[in-house]
């Protein structure tokens, strides 16, 4: 598991990545891998949120190294939320698909009040964004846990056979659809935002990683890729990675990963603490409706949370589960930093203090590292 990214800055050296401290998971050390080339392709950064589509690996570990060595992170206030996953203690990361709905489900209440129509004409046929923000309106006017998704109107046989894999995983966690509705909360499911790339995926091109004096393509200066969904422009990246031309030049001299005074973790309850707060204030603070009071309120938390965990990461050996807490809470932080930048709404960013879309605001919010965020 990359643990961190080397720059050669780190060591008084130019700022260029040449590889990554990693962790060996099974022997318990962090060992120096030199690169010509760094690809991140850690995936999305789900994990930020309570609830999510994403599988148990997308906790942004690439977006947060990246930003810890000093890219520039763009646009991580758009956060798509999938208006339906299953609500189950158990059930992980179960997309009830939308097509339900196109088939005539429709979203209730606890109390079977069907809520869709007073949001939007189209009721349950809304757009997905409009859907999510109806359900997480009526949730936290509510105080329900979840709301239920009625398809009761079909036959059993006919959502058998038309729905046979969401049936199923329903049947396994003990809700039959076809006789009552099935519980549901909307759930991060797509990282707009990323490592801020090029087209080709190949970035140092302009002043990201390093605003002066950029690594040209081709150049013997090993340097860093990144491709897929922790970089913005990830649908193009992964041609431009593979594209990517070795440097020939000599290896750089890098100290190894130095432990210092750490001792095995004591309190591991540290983790899971910290874990759990950082997903649930990102849902209740920084979810699919904002507003600058609790983006502020987030801010501040963020900011105790980390100093927590950075004192956690100093004093003990790493874990994986040490470093994807500090890798989200990285990721929270910059998501809230790019959130309170924009003074708008526009498409998954919302908020209720500024809630029309200005036309001058159509730019790229921007995070680097000591510098803070800005609109560019
Ligand atoms: C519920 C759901 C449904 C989807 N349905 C579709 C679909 O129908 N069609 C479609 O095209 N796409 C779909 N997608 C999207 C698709 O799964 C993702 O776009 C794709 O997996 C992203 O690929 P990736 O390589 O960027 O990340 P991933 O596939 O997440 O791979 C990231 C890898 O990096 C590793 N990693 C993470 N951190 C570290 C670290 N610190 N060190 C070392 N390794 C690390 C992880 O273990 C993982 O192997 C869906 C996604 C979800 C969540």
């Amino acid at each position: 598991m990359a643990v961190d990214l080397i720059t050669l800055s780190k060591f008084g050296g130019p700022d260029v990545c040449v590889g990554a401290y990693v962790l060996d998971t099974q022997r318990a050390v962090v060992i120096t891998m030199l690169a010509r080339q760094t690809v991140l392709a850690t995936g999305g950064a789900g994990k930020v949120y309570l609830y999510t589509s994403n599988p148990d690996v997308a906790t942004g570990d690439g977006i947060a190294m990246a930003y810890r060595a000093g890219a520039e992170i763009a646009n991580m206030e758009f956060y798509q939320f999938h208006p339906t996953v299953l609500y189950h203690p158990q059930a992980k990361s179960f997309l009830i698909s939308e097509a339900l709905r196109g088939e005539g489900g429709v979203l209730r209440l606890d109390d079977g009040t069907a809520f869709m129509k007073k949001h939007h004409p189209m009721a349950d046929l809304a757009p997905r964004d409009v859907v999510a923000r109806a359900i997480d309106f009526e949730m936290k006017r509510t105080g329900e846990d979840c709301v239920w998704l009625d398809m009761t109107h079909h036959t059993a046989d006919f959502l058998r056979q038309r729905f046979p894999n969401i049936y199923a995983e329903c049947i396994r966690w003990g809700i039959d659809m076809t006789e009552r509705p099935i519980p549901v909360v909307p759930a991060a499911h797509f990282c707009c935002g990323g490592v801020d790339t090029d087209a080709s995926g190949e970035r140092p091109s302009r002043a990201s990683w390093r605003s002066e004096r950029p690594p040209a393509r081709g150049s013997t200066a090993p340097t860093a890729w990144r491709a897929t969904r922790c970089s913005r422009a990830w649908c193009s990246a992964r041609g431009g990675a593979l594209h990517a031309e070795a440097g020939t030049g000599p290896w750089p001299e890098v100290p190894d990963w130095d432990i210092g005074k750490a001792a095995p973790s004591d309190e591991a309850v540290v983790i899971t603490q910290n874990w759990d707060e950082v997903r649930r204030l990102m849902w209740n603070y920084v979810g699919i409706v904002r507003t600058n009071r609790r983006l502020e309120r987030a801010q501040r938390r963020i900011a105790l949370l980390q100093e927590e965990i950075r004192e956690y990461y100093w004093k003990h050996l790493v874990t994986q589960d040490m470093l994807e807490l500090r890798n989200i809470a990285t990721v929270a932080e910059l998501i809230v930093a790019s959130a309170l930048c924009r003074k708008e709404s526009r498409g998954l960013h919302y908020t209720l203090d500024h809630q029309e879309t200005e036309p001058t605001l159509a730019r790229d919010s921007v995070v680097k590292r000591g510098v803070g965020a800005h609109l560019r």
